[in-house]
């Protein structure tokens, strides 16, 4: 396999954990490079069902090795849970993980902030965010005032969060939330040092000598690209960069040494929380398609907002992320909806338009242009080749393949692992 990039290419919960989980059979090294326990990647093996929200799904694959690169920002606490929920089901987790020193450590004060935020913000101007510390560790990141991995096993750890439970603690004092005991976390985060320090390493080192001694290397984005913080619709976004570009950024592994990327899209739209949504069904089929695809969040439970699969989303996604091949998920869902709607282009202000503004409040105003196609009144979920789907499902997903551009690898028609139809992956 070549090294691989792959990201969502909506709003995220596109199915990438499947996905993933198919393509680390083929992969040596697999790597996360963005985001924190704010991502959750669902993976069903023989039935089981695993939930991993730091931790690469690799590690369900024995003798796979992973890593948490330095782009993601990783809360001690829930690595620590994740990696003994996984030691609980027998799967061996030491000496296959290893996490960047790099990487930027969410710690207690960054929760409450992001909670107290959220609660400060009126009506309308909430971003939705899961609660979980991410964008004020990103905030510190990009401030320069943040503590990394690395610094967690340092001497000086206990006094430089001392210094930063002071400073949050101003801020919480200010949004009227509850402050944080600085003697408290100084020892919650002493007992957390010593659990992880055999797992932090310089992940550069690790990721580059993979690479040079000829492994393949699989690169998962989470979220979606249109959740990316520069490229997604700002300001409801998240605060790293989901897009390919980040894959790099995130792990020190040159653009160079990336070969393929492969973008994984539902064969409808949902997304969760605020924000603009030109294809949303707000009726009786939004909440069919909800019930069908049991779209309800992995990591928050948080019901999924639901619509028609929207080309103009797809097309970018493929042109910011450079899509070789797209992995298509949830045909299955669609299976009993006698018409689907396609969008194709947005009308703004009277102009047919079919790239992405950049403007929220001309994306707000964009209105979908549709066009339909006939559904297909059959079960998929136990077609096992390509060829078997009824002529209408394929033609519906070739349509979608020729509007935003690409190649079809991979169509899922269904949860588990077996349910996946490959072409050219
Ligand atoms: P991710 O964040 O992109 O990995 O997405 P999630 O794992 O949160 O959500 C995907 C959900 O859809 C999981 O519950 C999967 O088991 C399920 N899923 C993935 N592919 C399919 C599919 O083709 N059909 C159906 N019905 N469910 C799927």
């Amino acid at each position: 396999m070549p090294n691989t990039v792959l990201i969502g290419a909506q709003w995220g919960d596109e199915g990438k954990g499947k996905v993933i989980d198919v393509l680390t059979a083929q992969a040596d090294l697999v790597v996360r490079y963005q985001g924190g326990s704010n991502a959750g990647h669902t993976v069903i093996v023989a039935g089981h069902k695993y939930v991993l929200h730091l931790v690469p799904s690799g590690i369900l694959h024995p003798g796979k090795q992973c890593v948490i690169g330095n782009g993601v920002v990783v809360d001690p606490l829930a690595l620590i849970e994740e990696i003994r929920m996984l030691e609980k089901e027998g799967i061996v987790v030491q000496g296959r993980l290893c996490v960047s020193d790099r990487a930027h450590l969410v710690l207690r004060y960054h929760n409450a902030l992001d909670k107290a935020d959220e609660a400060a913000r009126s009506d309308g101007k909430r971003i939705g965010t899961t609660g979980r510390g991410i964008g004020p560790t990103y905030r510190d990141k990009v401030c320069r005032t943040g503590l990394r991995m690395g610094d967690l096993v340092e001497r000086d750890f206990p006094e430089r969060l001392a210094a930063n439970v002071a400073a949050a603690n101003q801020a919480l004092a200010a949004l009227g939330a509850a402050t944080l005991d600085v003697a408290e976390l100084q020892k919650i985060y002493a007992e957390a040092a010593c659990a992880l320090a055999p797992y932090i390493a310089d992940t550069v080192e690790v990721v580059n000598a993979a690479d040079r001694a000829g492994q393949q290397i699989l690169l998962e984005g989470a979220q979606g690209t249109m959740l990316d913080v520069d490229f997604g619709t700002y300001p409801f976004v998240t605060s790293s960069s989901p897009t390919s570009g980040g894959a790099c950024t995130g792990t020190g592994l040159s653009p160079r040494r990336v070969e393929r990327v492969v973008g994984v899209i539902k064969c409808y739209t949902t997304r969760v929380g605020e924000g603009p949504f030109p294809t949303e069904l707000l009726d009786a089929a939004g909440e069919d398609l909800r019930q069908r695809g049991a779209e309800f969040g992995a990591t928050t439970g948080r019901p999924r907002r639901c619509g028609w699969f929207d080309a103009v989303v797809g097309r970018y996604s493929q042109t910011v992320n450079g899509v070789d091949l797209w992995a298509f998920t949830k045909l299955d869902v669609l299976d009993s909806l006698p018409v689907l709607r396609i969008c194709t282009a947005y009308e703004l202000d009277g102009k047919r338009i079919t790239t992405m503004p950049a403007s929220l409040a001309a994306f707000q105003r964009c209105k979908p242009v549709y066009e339909e196609m006939p559904g297909w009144l059959q079960k998929t979920s136990q077609v096992t080749r390509y060829e078997d789907l009824p002529v209408a499902a394929r033609a519906y997903v070739e349509r979608l393949v020729a509007l935003i551009g690409g190649k079809l690898g991979i169509l899922s028609v269904g949860p588990g692992r077996e349910t996946t139809l490959r072409l050219g992956l």
